[in-house]
């Protein structure tokens, strides 16, 4: 099998959406960037949620947040600096620091919390949710936790380069592989620090969802023969096509984002996500009398 391919016959996907993120306050008192949710902003199936906390005032996260649950889907941590301390109701404990990723399948029931561990100086970090299909809703929790080191960089050439926390990067003939696998909906997850110069081209399967999410910088997407630009704390949401063609207008950095949609019913209330409103009012009063986990 030839498994080069050569990326520039492939119909480039275009920038179609630029969607800007939303200054909202969760848990108790965070300040956060929000670009996807349901409700009053949009998903994008399966992404249900996409946040950013960026401060270097305490008094923006400290607050953190306290026990709370879910049911129904994955959340996705990834620290750039700081740490923060995940408790879940089994006394499950991690320590999430610089660079490491947490990813947690709630399934049928999780009630945790999720803390800061400093009291001054910068915290940054992204938390997702990735939906999941009915038949893997009421599974049972888990976790994958992963060090920084075990996240591995690829090196993109001209200055630029990739963490790879899911799916497969391809470089030229070679692949780097991410930690996360065997997740359903099969998602890419790079975090790419990208330079000025020479377009970096990534084949993502056109049967993907691909978001683009700058959180450094600015950059241009490969659009129709055009290139639309993407700054600093927007959400870009990708067409059509086989490869993403993405240009450096300075020193960025940014999250691409793909993985397959469900194609389900949504239902959500809050941390639960499910397909039908009685699972829903189910998922309530499990939660309310105690048996949700
Ligand atoms: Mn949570």
């Amino acid at each position: 099998m030839n498994t080069q391919t050569n990326t520039q016959t492939l119909q480039k996907r275009p920038l179609m959406r630029v969607l800007d993120s939303q200054p909202v306050t969760d848990g108790d008192g965070v300040r956060i960037r929000r670009s996807i949710a349901q409700g009053g902003l949009q998903s994008f199936d399966p992404f249900l949620l996409l946040d950013e906390i960026a401060s270097d005032d305490a008094a923006d996260y400290i607050g953190g947040f306290p026990e709370h649950p879910h049911r129904g889907f994955e959340t996705v941590t990834y620290m750039l600096e700081g740490s923060m301390l995940h408790r879940d109701h089994l006394g499950n404990e991690g320590l999430l620091v610089s660079g490491g990723v947490q990813w947690m399948t709630a399934g049928r029931g999780v009630v945790h919390s999720e803390m800061p561990q400093q009291e001054s100086g910068r915290l940054h970090g992204f938390q997702i949710w990735v939906n999941l299909p009915a038949a893997e809703k009421m599974n049972p929790p888990s976790y994958r936790e992963y060090r920084p080191e075990q996240i591995p960089l690829a090196q993109l050439g001209g200055g630029s380069s990739a963490r790879v926390i899911a799916g497969t990067l391809a470089v030229g003939n070679d692949a780097v592989v991410g930690p996360v696998k065997d997740v359903s909906t099969q998602p890419d997850y790079f975090d790419i620090n990208l330079a000025p110069g020479a377009p970096l081209r990534l084949p993502i399967a056109g049967d993907k969802r691909l978001l683009l999410y700058v959180y450094q910088g600015g950059i241009a997407v490969a659009s129709g023969g055009d290139k639309r630009p993407l700054s600093q704390q927007q959400l870009g949401v990708a067409g059509a096509g086989e490869v993403v063609e993405i240009e450096a207008l300075e020193n960025s950095r940014l999250l691409l984002l793909a993985a397959k949609p469900i194609g389900e019913p949504v239902v959500n209330w809050g941390p639960f996500v499910m397909n039908t409103r009685e699972e829903i009012e189910q998922a309530i009063s499990d939660y309310r009398s105690g048996r949700l986990v």
